[in-house]
């Protein structure tokens, strides 16, 4: 196979942050830099924090079983470079458990964070530490959380925090049990931080458990993914280096709607938890490394349905523009009398801003095509080009000077 060589010269990647967009296919961030544009007046693409990198790559996604991936085989592939079957998490087909890169940073001395903004024992981030043939016992992937000893955790909460039955004893005392300070909220966060060496960094008490809000819905004392990541980077910081992995989840959560408006403001919003790494780059930028990709491509989203060459996101930009002026509640300005918003529901709202974009959705679930792979920093030149969504973590952990 052949492979980009790092030059004998390079630094190794001391600082590594590993962004996975869920869901986020080439279309996804095609279809946020134009709307990017559109904020502008303009028809063209403005590019993404992430996307003026100077390496970009594409990785294949399919899993053992299935062409088309789900999050779990993908990120058990982005976690451990070993290919499973749609449903499995951090196993191998036959059960086996495999072990996360984030455990050999760990064991290499370097501090560890998983992050996600959704829960942080979904397929994604538990791919970076559990073990389990079924995604979906949520409890049993949570109770590995504490076993692993990675320094921090943050984002969504926990799917099933007493068990499917709701019997089980609280995950929020066996996380506590073994060490780990919750904290609620950024106040909070910001009270216990320096007391703890591992911590988990939640939403507020009495705010929705399972996911940070979608940027549309964020709210005063709302805590945002970029936020996420920069206490991530600042509890983390020390002289042998972090291992981030953050998850940008609600960008598959929204694709799976066919929600056009929040695909792109979730994209927006990863972008800008991105953005937080790319600041810290900046500061050490022969030593830091960031990777940005998706475990899969969510929805079959294309730039153009019917024929002709209609495209436009004006709606979008209408949408966007209310959420900026704290009025989520006005009407939009559909152009069609009357305001046809009063009357729809909220699927009938989704299907009609796509329609007026004259933007196609194949699918309510997950496509087969490759994803994009960018990056910047120590080691990136060793993610151009083709390569398999398994070479990923290998790569990584070559520019970042630890054994696979
Ligand atoms: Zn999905």
């Amino acid at each position: 196979m052949l492979l980009v060589a790092t030059s004998c010269c390079e630094k190794k990647a001391k600082y590594v942050f590993y962004f996975i967009g869920d869901g986020m296919g080439f279309s996804h961030v095609a279809v946020t830099e134009a709307f990017k544009a559109v904020e502008k007046g303009e028809i063209g693409s403005e590019p993404l924090t992430f996307t003026q990198f100077p390496i970009l790559g594409m990785a294949t996604t399919y899993s053992t079983n299935h062409f088309i991936t789900c999050s779990s085989a993908a990120g058990t592939a982005l976690a451990t470079g070993t290919k499973t079957c749609n449903g499995m998490l951090g196993v191998t087909p036959d059960t086996t458990s495999l072990t996360a890169i984030s455990y050999k940073f760990h064991d290499a001395g370097r501090k560890v964070g998983i992050i996600s903004s959704v829960t942080i024992d979904h397929a994604t981030p538990g791919s970076f530490y559990a073990h389990n043939p079924s995604r979906s016992d949520y409890y049993a992937i949570a109770k590995e959380l504490p076993e692993t000893g990675f320094e921090f955790f943050g984002g969504g909460g926990f799917a099933t925090p007493f068990g499917k039955e709701d019997s089980e004893r609280s995950i929020y005392e066996i996380v506590a049990e073994r060490g780990y300070t919750v904290s609620y909220g950024i106040e909070d966060y910001l009270a216990l931080k320096d007391s703890t060496d591992k911590i988990i960094m939640l939403q507020e008490k009495g705010k929705e458990e399972n996911i940070l809000p979608y940027l549309k819905d964020v709210g005063k004392n709302d805590i945002t993914l970029a936020q996420v990541v920069d206490a991530a980077v600042k509890f983390l910081d020390n002289e042998k280096g972090f291992f981030i992995m953050a998850e940008g989840g609600t960008i598959d959560w929204a694709a799976h709607s066919n929600d056009l408006a929040n695909t792109i403001f979730e994209t927006l919003d990863f972008d800008a938890a991105i953005e937080v790494a790319y600041k810290f780059y900046q500061l050490h930028p022969d030593e830091t490394l960031i990777v940005v990709t998706a475990d899969h491509e969510t929805g079959g989203i294309a730039l153009g349905k019917t024929t002709g060459y209609n495209f436009d996101l004006t709606i979008v930009k209408e949408i966007f523009d209310k959420i900026e002026n704290g009025d989520k509640n006005a009407d939009i300005e559909t152009g069609e009398s009357p305001d046809v918003f009063s009357y729809m529901s909220e699927k009938e709202i989704i299907s009609y801003v796509s329609d007026k974009a004259n933007i196609g959705w194949t699918t309510m679930s997950h496509t087969g095509g490759a994803v994009p792979v960018f990056a910047i920093g120590a080691g990136s030149s060793l993610f151009s080009g083709r390569m398999d969504n398994t070479d990923i973590p290998k790569r990584i952990c070559k520019a970042a000077g630890i054994e696979f």
